[in-house]
């Protein structure tokens, strides 16, 4: 067991979690990114590939065999079941991969950041939780803007997210990301000092 200092950073879409973890990453901290590990652990050659086919057979991969997760997506999106196997399968995968790099990293703290990170077992990993906040109607204004997509498909992927208030209740420490870039620049700084003495201490106790 790793005894590294590990910050969690969620929020829901457009939030600005990517926003706040590059500011991170630019301070030399090792950013891990739960979707990416997501990723990995369904590469092909991976266990974890090999047991989705096995499951919902070679339809499931595209023409270069590697998962074609639109696909996938369809399938488990209106069956629970589908959806619940696959969970069980993936969750303990991505939660090992995340617990591989974590133990490699080499920053004197590190960042967990996931979209998942209140929802999974992935929250345990985490010395503390951060949460990036903004009012949802800036977090629908600001993900129109970056992905060119309508209100309404934001709004949809909003509802099948915590809402705004489950994810503060999960907080230990709360970005209001409602303000300029540079009010962001200054309140990770803050944050990040705040990180190296905590994680100080903990290499000392
Ligand atoms: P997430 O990773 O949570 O989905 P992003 O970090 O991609 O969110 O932020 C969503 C969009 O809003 C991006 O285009 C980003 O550049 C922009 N953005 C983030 N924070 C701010 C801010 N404080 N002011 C203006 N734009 C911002």
């Amino acid at each position: 067991m790793s005894t590294r200092f590990v910050v969690g950073v969620t929020g829901g879409i457009g939030s600005g979690k990517s926003a706040v973890t590059d500011r991170f990453a630019a301070a030399g901290v090792v950013v891990i990114d739960a979707d990416q590990a997501a990723r990995t652990v369904v590469e092909p050659g991976t266990g974890g590939l090999a047991a989705i086919v096995e499951h919902f057979g070679d339809s499931i991969l595209d023409g270069d065999g590697r998962l074609d997760r639109p696909a996938l997506r369809r399938r488990v999106f209106e069956d629970p079941a589908e959806r619940a196997w696959l969970e069980q399968l993936t969750h303990p995968l991505i939660g090992e991969q995340i617990a591989r790099e974590l133990a490699a990293a080499t920053s004197p703290y590190c960042i967990l950041s996931s979209p998942l990170l209140l929802e999974t077992r992935q929250k345990d990993l985490a010395d503390v939780i951060v949460v990036v906040d903004v009012p949802e109607e800036l977090q629908v204004a600001r993900t129109m803007a970056r992905d060119d997509n309508d209100a309404e498909l934001v709004r949809k992927i909003m509802a099948a997210q915590l809402s705004r208030a489950e994810r503060l209740e999960g907080a230990d420490i709360i970005i209001d990301n409602s303000g300029t870039l540079a009010d962001l620049d200054e309140r990770v700084a803050e944050l990040h000092a705040e990180f190296l003495a905590r994680a100080e201490l903990a290499r000392e106790g």
